[in-house]
């Protein structure tokens, strides 16, 4: 089911990346997620919400996609357009327990979800992306200090690992067994990313993955 919604701010944050913000109706859990489309029953996809739990309004980050059949109209969305919208649902949701973030380009949102919801103690947020602009919400996150990682595989600069997270996560020693990792983003992330933690002895149980596809 699909719920009519009021679009309040639509705004580029990276080339071909936009931050839609629209009604908030119903609570969620930070990490939640919820379908969207342009008319009640036209094609819908899924979204990882961005906002922080307490906030009043709902948020989600996404890249347009040339030629789909979504994200190209909602880039154009103005405030006052009507956008359709689920209720929040998915299991990809925070414990208090150390964890590690790990995300691949808009993967970044349901971790800026967990962090405006006063999740962020006791983990660590690893970041990779392509460019320096790919770092979306660098300027939020850049308050967890040490415990904010960029890893970038085709520009550089300061405080930025230069190559894939996979290369990062390769060169540090990991922490001990009861630390969770969640991983969000393409698939070639999130899988390259588990067979690496598990050849590293990370228990199976240990990992909470969200892929999008
Ligand atoms: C759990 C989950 C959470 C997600 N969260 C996010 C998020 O927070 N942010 C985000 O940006 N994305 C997220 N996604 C991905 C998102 O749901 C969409 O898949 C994405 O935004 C593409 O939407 P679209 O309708 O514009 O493109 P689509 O219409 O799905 O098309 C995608 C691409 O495929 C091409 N294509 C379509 N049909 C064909 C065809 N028949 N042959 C060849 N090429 C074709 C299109 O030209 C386009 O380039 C998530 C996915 C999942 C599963």
């Amino acid at each position: 089911m699909l719920y009519p919604c009021t679009v309040l701010k639509n705004e580029s944050v990276a080339p071909g990346v936009h931050l839609i913000s629209f009604e908030k109706l119903f609570t969620f859990n930070a990490g939640q997620m919820v379908s969207i489309s342009m008319s009640k029953n036209g094609p819908k996809r899924l979204y990882s919400i961005a906002s922080g739990d307490s906030e009043s309004i709902l948020s989600v980050i996404f890249d347009i996609k040339p030629g789909g059949a979504l994200t190209p109209v909602l880039a154009m969305l103005k405030p006052d357009d009507v956008i359709f919208c689920s209720k929040p649902q998915g299991s990809f949701t925070e414990s208090v327990e150390p964890a590690f973030w790990i995300a691949s380009g808009t993967g970044i949102a349901p971790f800026r979800s967990m962090f405006r919801s006063g999740l962020s103690n006791n983990k660590t947020l690893i970041h990779g992306g392509r460019f320096l602009h790919s770092f979306y919400f660098q300027n939020e996150f850049i308050i967890m200090k040490n415990n904010y990682i960029r890893c970038c595989t085709q520009e550089t600069g300061p405080g930025i690992f230069e190559g894939r997270l996979t290369r990062y996560l390769s060169e540090i020693s990991l922490p001990g067994p009861d630390f969770k990792y969640y991983l969000c983003g393409s698939a070639e992330m999130v899988v390259d990313t588990r067979d690496l933690i598990i050849s590293r002895g990370v228990p199976f149980k240990n990992i909470i993955s969200e892929i999008y596809f």
